[in-house]
């Protein structure tokens, strides 16, 4: 048995290594940890695009002509089949992206409840119907699926973010043509063919795989793409955005995040710090929605620093199919040399470090869990390490004097996604929250991610929102319907 140590995995993935019509290229799929090969995958070329295209145009009427309820049914029937392959499914997420097992598993089960709300959320579109300002007259609106949707996703979450776009565009009545990341193609293959096994015609969902570029282009600029649902990097979401103008496209724009973490000096500090770790430290600290700058009022930084530094030392680095291990690799070596590079230019620039601070010595494209305090004098905003999204396992810390200050830090970026204050004075998280530029806020809490709630972000953070009533209402187009009668 290979790698996979699935059967059904073996099977797909040698079904894929056959070369496409127009494109001889493969795209060499290896382990996030330790580099090894996985599978070489056949890439789609231009024409490949044109024909999928085309073919889920064809098949998507058909489809938004169902009940929802039986739409419902194809989804819940491939949340089943997710589930069932859980353990098959989390092997191969800690494989190709290198997230630890346990992380690796809640991913799939985010994802089947993703699925299972959509599914659900099929059967709730509701139109309205308004007062006419004439007698026998009837004002009303209707929602109707956008059509062909075009969605790329990026590597953090393989499943789960292409799971967030296609449930709810098929729950719908939409068609979709996905491009999933290139370090993590297999687990989206794996996500499609459990669809097809639950019975989804084969026209309504495509997975392209091949060069970004061409492929995001194609699909930004096809006519018959009606929609673009896009996560990623706010710059290449700037770009596609671009790109989306001359067809006029919706578009839902899922982007980088700059998270600020609030601790008031009256918060619960052990709370603080353990959260702190999840948060930042969570699948390496390559998500969206990590903290990315702790701002700690200025008398408790000095405790707080004494309660995180052992929580971040006792994190085990290493093979994330080790069961005892807390902290895998980054993507690739390209992102471990960046998060170097981006802590030696911020300890050059006055940043002491606390914990951690280099390239681990052992392991395999693993960033040791790093705590770094920056200098308290000068402007903070104006630093490097301060407007980037890290993304990777290091905590910066930031001290702070009152409200007004921890408000203007937190809302000094231009990105806009998840923020959190702590505190255990609420009337002071309320007006804190309020003042906050960011589309999530998590108070006393910093896991916020849930299926029920609309998650996205403000500023050059995104467009539209993922999750909650809102995730499928941006697969609709409103229809404004006026009947005159005699
Ligand atoms: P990225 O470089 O923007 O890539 C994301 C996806 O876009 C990949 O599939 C990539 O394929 C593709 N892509 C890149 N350039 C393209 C182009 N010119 N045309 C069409 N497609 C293109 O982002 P990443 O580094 O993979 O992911 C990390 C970023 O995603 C972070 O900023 C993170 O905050 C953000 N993110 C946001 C959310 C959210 O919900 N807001 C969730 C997760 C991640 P190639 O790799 O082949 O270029």
């Amino acid at each position: 048995m290979s790698v996979f140590a699935s059967d059904w995995l073996d099977a797909l993935f040698a079904k894929f290594s056959v070369p496409k019509k127009d494109s001889a290229e493969f795209l060499e799929v290896r382990q996030a940890y330790g580099g090894l090969p996985l599978a070489a995958i056949a890439c789609h070329g231009l024409s490949d695009l044109d024909r999928t295209v085309e073919s889920a145009d064809n098949a998507q009427g058909r489809w938004s002509s169902l009940t929802a309820a039986e739409r419902c049914q194809v989804l819940h029937d491939w949340a089943t089949l997710v589930l069932q392959q859980q353990e098959t499914l989390a092997r191969l997420i800690a494989l190709e992206q290198g997230k630890i097992l346990a992380e690796a598993r809640a991913e799939v089960q985010s994802t089947v409840r993703y699925i299972n709300w959509f599914a659900e959320e099929a059967k709730r579109p509701k139109g309205e119907v308004v007062p006419p300002k004439r007698l026998n007259q009837h004002l009303m609106t209707i929602r109707r699926p956008i059509g062909v949707v075009g969605a790329i996703t990026p590597w953090n979450f393989p499943l789960q973010l292409l799971a967030r776009k296609v449930a709810p565009a098929l729950a719908a009545g939409c068609a979709v043509v996905s491009k999933p990341a290139p370090e993590t193609p297999l687990s989206a293959l794996a996500l499609q063919d459990l669809a097809f096994q639950a019975g989804l015609d084969r026209r309504l969902w495509a997975v392209l795989l091949g060069d970004a570029r061409r492929l995001g282009k194609a699909l930004c600029q096809h006519a018959a793409v009606r929609m673009l649902s896009f996560t990623g990097s706010s710059r290449v979401g700037k770009e596609l955005l671009g790109l989306c103008a001359p067809t006029v496209k919706k578009t839902v724009m899922e982007l980088g995040g700059n998270a600020p973490f609030v601790a008031c000096e009256d918060a619960d500090l052990d709370k603080v710090a353990e959260q702190l770790v999840a948060s930042r430290f969570r699948n390496s600290g390559q998500t969206c929605v990590a903290t990315n700058r702790a701002l700690v009022q200025r008398a408790v930084l000095p405790e707080l620093i004494k309660r995180l530094k052992p929580l971040i030392a006792a994190l085990r680095c290493g093979d994330p199919l080790d069961p005892a291990v807390d902290q895998g690799p980054l993507i690739h070596a390209g992102a471990l040399a960046r998060v170097e590079g981006l802590i030696s230019r911020a300890v050059m620039d006055g940043a002491e470090v606390l914990q951690g601070g280099a390239v681990d010595p052992v392991h395999f494209n693993v960033y040791q869990p790093t705590l770094l305090c920056l200098p308290d004098h000068g402007d903070v905003t104006r630093r490097e390490i301060f407007q980037e999204e890290i993304f990777g396992p290091v905590l910066t810390l930031t001290a702070f004097g009152n409200d007004d200050e921890a408000i203007h830090l937190a809302n000094a970026t231009r990105q806009g996604l998840a923020a959190y204050v702590f505190s255990r004075d609420t009337s002071r998280l309320l007006r804190i929250m309020e003042g906050l530029e960011f589309g999530m806020v998590g108070l006393n809490n910093a896991v916020l991610s849930s299926e029920a709630v609309p998650f996205g972000g403000m500023k050059e953070s995104g467009l539209g929102r993922e999750g909650g009533h809102e995730g499928l209402e941006s697969y609709c187009e409103i229809q404004y319907v006026n009947l005159s009668y005699a």
